[in-house]
């Protein structure tokens, strides 16, 4: 299915639920981050394998900055899921997270420069190139601090797990000399999609 044909055709919601579902299990069989993030990694991957289930409110850019749509979060905010979306250009600032993360790029691809902080100052450890398929992982045991633009020259579209419900989370963004700045992201939508009408296919 080209990718088109992906965006015009009724969003697959049963890969999502089904997605929330397998890590919800994953979670409940313990609080190990590796193991977390290894099978993580492989739900993940498996997901944006397929760019056929996103709705397109959660795939809507803005002009202003890059949006961070909730799709889902676990009840006793264990996880949350999250469709980042980029526009030409748009990049975050230099940020942590604090716990556990995974991203995985859907459409598009994202530029991540990594870091690490040490008594107060910045340094940039690394750079790559995600490409739709592709994933990584956060957290403050395998390095926490990253920046991220849109790596592609239309829109972009990334899908995040974390460890935690994170648009509630306290964190932080820094600036280029390493001063921390305190952030609570939030979200960008009000409403979430419905996974769980199953009168539907
Ligand atoms: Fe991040």
């Amino acid at each position: 299915m080209t990718v088109h044909a992906a965006i015009e055709a009724a969003p697959n919601i049963a890969r999502l639920r089904g997605f929330v579902t397998d890590l919800a299990d994953l979670i409940d069989q313990g609080d190990d981050e590796a193991a977390i993030l290894a099978g993580g990694r492989v739900l993940l991957k498996r997901l944006v394998a397929t760019d056929d289930w996103l709705p397109e409110a959660y795939a809507q850019p803005s002009p202003e900055r890059y949006q961070q749509y909730l799709l889902h979060c676990d009840s006793a905010e264990r996880f949350s899921v999250v469709s980042f979306v980029w526009g030409a250009g748009q990049s975050t600032p230099i940020h942590d997270h604090t716990v556990w993360g995974l991203v995985g790029v859907l459409r598009g691809a994202e530029l991540v420069e990594s870091y690490v902080r040490e008594d107060g100052n910045l340094f940039r450890t690394g750079e790559g190139v995600l490409h739709a398929g592709e994933v990584e992982a956060v957290s403050p045991a395998v390095g926490d601090i990253h920046r991220v633009t849109n790596g592609a020259e239309g829109v972009s579209v990334s899908i995040h797990i974390y460890g935690a419900n994170i648009g509630a989370v306290k964190r932080a963004v820094y600036a280029p000399d390493g001063t921390p700045k305190p952030f609570i992201s939030g979200y960008a939508n009000s409403h979430l999609p419905n996974l769980w009408d199953r009168s539907r296919p």
